[in-house]
C-alpha cells in the first residue's frame, strides 16, 4: 500500500481544514451550548461540497473516492463530532444507500440534493426490538397495487427531526425472514409518517435524533430502492461504508485530542517542570500517537481497497472496531494529562470524551463488529 496520498487528495485534506478552522470550529462551542446546528451552516458545509467528497461526480458527488472521503472526514472531525454526524447520517448513510441501491432514476431524483446539502437524509433501520440483530425488524410493507402500505416505527434515527428524505427499511415478505426487507425512500411530509420529539443525549449535542412511527404509509412502487427483497443486502453494503467514515472520524478527533494533550503537556508546570517531563505522561502521548498511527493506516488500507473495488466489509469492521476502540482510550488519556481542566465544560476535551462514546455503539457495536470479523475468518477456513 502507498501511505503517501495523492496530491490531488493533499490539496482536499489543506481546504478541508481551512474551512474546519475558519467556519465550523468557531460554532463548535455554541453549538454545544444551545444544542443545535443552524441550518444555514448545514447548507454552508454543503456549498463547500463536504457532504459529496466520496461520491460519483455524475451523481452531484465531487468524485473524490472513499480515500478523499476518509481524508475529509478526519479533518471534519476536528470542529465538532455532531457536525460530522449530520453529514454521516446524511450523504453518508441515506445516501449511499441509494447509490448502492438505484435505480437510476431515484437516484437522480435523490442523490444531487443529498450530496450538496440542499436537502438532509436519514437512514431508517434501527428498531425498538432489532437493534444489533437488524435482520428481526418488525416493520411491515403490504404491497397494495402500484404501491406499500407501511406500518411499523424506528428508533435512534440520526437526522430525523431536520431531515428532508429518509430510506426507510421494512419487511415485504416476513415469512421469509431478512430476505424480505425492502428498502424505500420517503419525503418529509408524507401522510402516515410522524416523527417523535429530538431525544436526548448523553453527547452529539446539536446533531438530532428521533423516534419514526409509520401508519398506513403509502409509498409508491418508483420509490422502491433496488428489488424488493433486496434491503438487507442493501443496508449491510452501505454500512460498509459507514463504519469506514466512522472509524475516519475516530482517528481525526483522537488526533485533535493528542495535539491538545502535547500542548498542555509542554506548557503545563508543576513541580517545577513541564508535566510532560514525566515519564508517566510521556507514556500516555506515545500510546495514542502509536494507536492513532495504526488505525490510520487501517482506515486508508480499507478506504483504498473500497476504491479498487474490493468488499470491505471485514476491513471496515476492524477498521471500526480498532479506530473507536481507540478514541475511547484516548479521550481518556486527554482528560487524564488535563487533570481538573480535562473534566470542566470550559475546554472542549470533556465534550470530546462525551461524543466520542457512542462511536463503540453505533453502526453496530464493538462486540458486532468482532461478529461481523470472526464470521469472514470463519467463512474463509
Ligand atoms: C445517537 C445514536 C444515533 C443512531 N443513529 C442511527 C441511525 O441513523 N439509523 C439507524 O438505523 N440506527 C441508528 N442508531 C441505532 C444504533 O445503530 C443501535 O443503537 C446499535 O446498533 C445497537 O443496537 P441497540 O441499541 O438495540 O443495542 P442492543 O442490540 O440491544 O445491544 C445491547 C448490548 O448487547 C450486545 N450484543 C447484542 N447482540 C450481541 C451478540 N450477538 N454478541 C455479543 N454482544 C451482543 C451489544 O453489543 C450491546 O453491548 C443510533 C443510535 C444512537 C444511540
Amino acid at each position: 500500500m502507498d501511505t503517501q496520498l495523492p496530491d490531488d487528495i493533499q490539496l482536499l485534506q489543506r481546504s478541508v481544514r481551512g474551512f474546519v478552522d475558519d467556519v465550523l470550529a468557531p460554532c463548535a462551542k455554541e453549538i454545544e451550548e444551545k444544542d443545535d446546528i443552524p441550518r444555514a451552516l448545514i447548507t454552508k458545509m454543503g456549498e463547500a461540497g463536504l457532504f459529496g467528497i466520496g461520491h460519483e461526480e455524475a451523481l452531484g458527488g465531487q468524485g473524490f473516492g472513499k480515500l478523499g472521503y476518509c481524508v475529509a472526514v478526519e479533518q471534519l472531525a476536528r470542529a465538532n463530532a455532531s457536525l460530522w454526524n449530520v453529514v454521516g447520517g446524511s450523504a453518508g448513510l441515506c445516501g449511499t444507500a441509494i447509490s448502492v441501491g438505484g435505480p437510476d432514476d431515484v437516484r437522480h431524483r435523490y442523490l444531487p440534493d443529498l450530496f450538496s446539502g440542499r436537502r438532509v437524509g436519514a437512514y431508517a433501520l434501527s428498531e425498538p426490538g432489532a437493534g444489533s440483530d437488524a435482520g428481526s425488524l418488525k416493520t411491515a410493507a403490504r404491497r397494495d397495487g402500484d404501491a406499500y402500505v407501511i406500518d411499523g416505527a424506528k428508533t435512534f434515527i440520526t437526522n430525523a427531526p431536520i431531515a428532508d428524505v429518509f430510506v426507510i427499511f421494512a419487511n415485504a415478505a416476513p415469512a421469509t425472514g431478512s430476505k424480505g426487507i425492502t428498502a424505500f425512500v420517503v419525503e418529509r411530509g408524507a401522510k402516515g409518517l410522524e416523527i417523535g420529539p429530538n431525544d436526548e443525549k448523553m453527547g452529539l449535542h446539536g446533531s438530532t435524533t428521533a423516534q419514526l412511527y409509520f401508519s398506513g404509509l403509502r409509498v409508491d412502487v418508483t420509490q422502491r430502492v433496488g428489488n424488493e427483497g433486496d434491503g438487507f443486502k442493501i443496508a449491510l453494503r452501505t454500512l460498509d461504508f459507514g463504519r469506514l467514515g466512522l472509524a475516519a472520524h475516530s482517528v481525526g478527533a483522537a488526533q485533535h485530542l493528542l495535539e491538545a494533550s502535547v500542548e498542555h503537556a509542554k506548557t503545563r508546570v508543576q513541580f517545577g517542570t513541564p508535566i510532560g517531563a514525566n515519564q508517566a505522561i510521556q507514556w500516555m502521548l506515545a500510546d495514542a500517537a502509536t494507536e492513532i498511527h495504526a488505525a490510520r493506516l487501517m482506515v486508508y488500507d480499507a478506504a483504498s481497497r473500497a476504491d479498487r473495488g474490493e468488499r470491505i466489509t471485514d476491513r471496515a469492521a476492524m477498521a471500526k472496531l480498532f479506530a473507536t476502540e481507540m478514541l475511547g482510550r484516548v479521550a481518556d488519556a486527554a482528560v487524564q494529562i488535563h487533570g481538573g481542566m480535562g473534566y470542566m465544560r470550559e475546554l472542549w476535551i470533556e465534550r470530546a470524551y462525551r461524543d466520542a462514546r457512542i462511536t463503540r455503539i453505533y453502526e453496530g457495536t464493538s462486540e458486532i463488529q468482532r461478529v461481523v470479523i470472526a464470521g469472514a475468518l470463519l467463512a474463509d477456513s
